[in-house]
């Protein structure tokens, strides 16, 4: 209904506009926003979903609202930029909400769950399913407002310098893999290591860690694993997608007059679904050049799958069974999830399977 509403309020404006001055532009004020990003430029499909967020939030205001955009590290360090907005350092953040988990697991849900969902299941939880109201009602505890900004996919499971078959060559592997995963690898033996994404390179090549996981081709490529761990699994189950969000200080959005409110939820809406559609536009030609580069491709197995598939559901319940906010949103978050995944077999599966096998002929 809001989207509504701003179309009838835009047109009122078009038809204003044959007037010296739109009324629009005249009766609202100029307002300036810092926007703390969580990523470097160079993650180019990321970072650039909070420069288009800005762009189009001031193109819809008539340049009045003008959001600048900083990236990680820039006035505030990648992983604080929550408590910067909660600080009102900064208006609004763009990140990963699960670089939170450590506060607590259910920003989780907001971002990436292992086994969770897909990017397409994921904004219809958001938008349509009840997922916007109950992480609101959970954020409301950290004082800010949460918008869809992005999806990256399913992503891979990432760069190994040795094959992994079993369940017992994980035992004692030493990964760089965060937040969640890390808790569920943790209990098959594996040791999972928290490392920036520039260190990371330097860890691999030296043998300090004999695995790492980062997006997929498109963003891997650009950070050469391939020269130093040549097994490139897939899928990380740990992220079946992981969607990116924009937070913005409850106070700061209640004080926005409600147009400016309007082209907030527009431009978030159009960035969400920018990032995916470019993270699936350039994916292919990047594994394309990898494999070319002599990457070898490996799928994990299904006794790994299976293992780690236990392993998480353990690490969830026992989240649930401590934590009231996660079982909040667990228990109908796992509803949403088995309904999809019922009626994605009956003809979203069927579909892509046969078009995966007869698509190049
Ligand atoms: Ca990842």
């Amino acid at each position: 209904m809001e989207r509504r509403s701003f179309i009838t309020q835009a047109a009122v404006a078009g038809a204003a506009s044959t007037l010296a001055v739109p009324a629009l532009a005249a009766d609202l004020p100029s307002i300036k926003w810092r926007l703390a990003s969580s990523f470097p430029k160079s993650l180019d499909t990321i970072y650039g979903a909070a420069e288009n967020f800005s762009k189009r939030v001031s193109q819809l205001t008539g340049g009045k609202f003008e959001i600048r955009v900083f990236a990680g590290g820039e006035i505030v360090p990648a992983f604080q930029v929550l408590d910067a907005v909660q600080a009102g350092t900064v208006e609004i953040c763009h990140t990963a909400p699960y670089y939170f988990f450590g506060k607590d697991p259910t920003f989780a849900f907001d971002c990436a769950v292992p086994f969770g969902l897909t990017s397409r299941q994921q904004t219809a939880w958001i938008d349509q399913g009840g997922g916007r109201e109950l992480m609101r009602e959970f954020y409301k505890g950290y004082g800010v407002v949460n918008f869809l900004g992005g999806n990256t996919g399913a992503q891979m499971g990432g760069w190994f310098r040795k094959e992994v078959k079993t369940v017992e060559d994980l035992k004692g592997l030493k990964m760089r893999i965060g937040g969640f995963a890390g808790r569920v690898m943790q209990k098959l033996g594996l040791v999972p290591q928290q490392i920036a994404g520039g260190d990371i390179y330097p860890a691999l090549e030296k043998g300090t860690i004999d695995a790492a996981e980062w997006v997929g081709p498109y963003d891997d490529e650009k950070l050469g694993f391939y020269k130093v761990a040549p097994f490139y699994y897939s899928p990380g189950w740990w992220e079946p997608s992981a969607q990116l969000s924009f937070l913005i200080g409850q106070k700061k959005w209640d004080e926005l007059p409600k147009e400016y409110q309007a082209a907030i939820e527009a431009a978030a809406a159009e960035s969400h679904v920018i990032m995916q559609a470019e993270y699936d536009a350039r994916n292919p030609a990047a594994l394309a050049r990898l494999l070319k580069n002599g990457v070898k491709l490996r799928q994990f197995s299904p006794e790994i799958m299976d293992d780690c598939y236990k392993a998480a559901h353990e690490v969830m319940d026992e989240e649930a069974a401590k934590n009231a906010k996660f079982k909040k949103v667990y228990e109908p978050w796992k509803a949403f999830r088995q309904n999809q995944n019922q009626w994605a077999r009956v003809v979203e599966h069927p579909m892509a399977e046969y078009l995966i096998k007869s698509g190049n002929k």
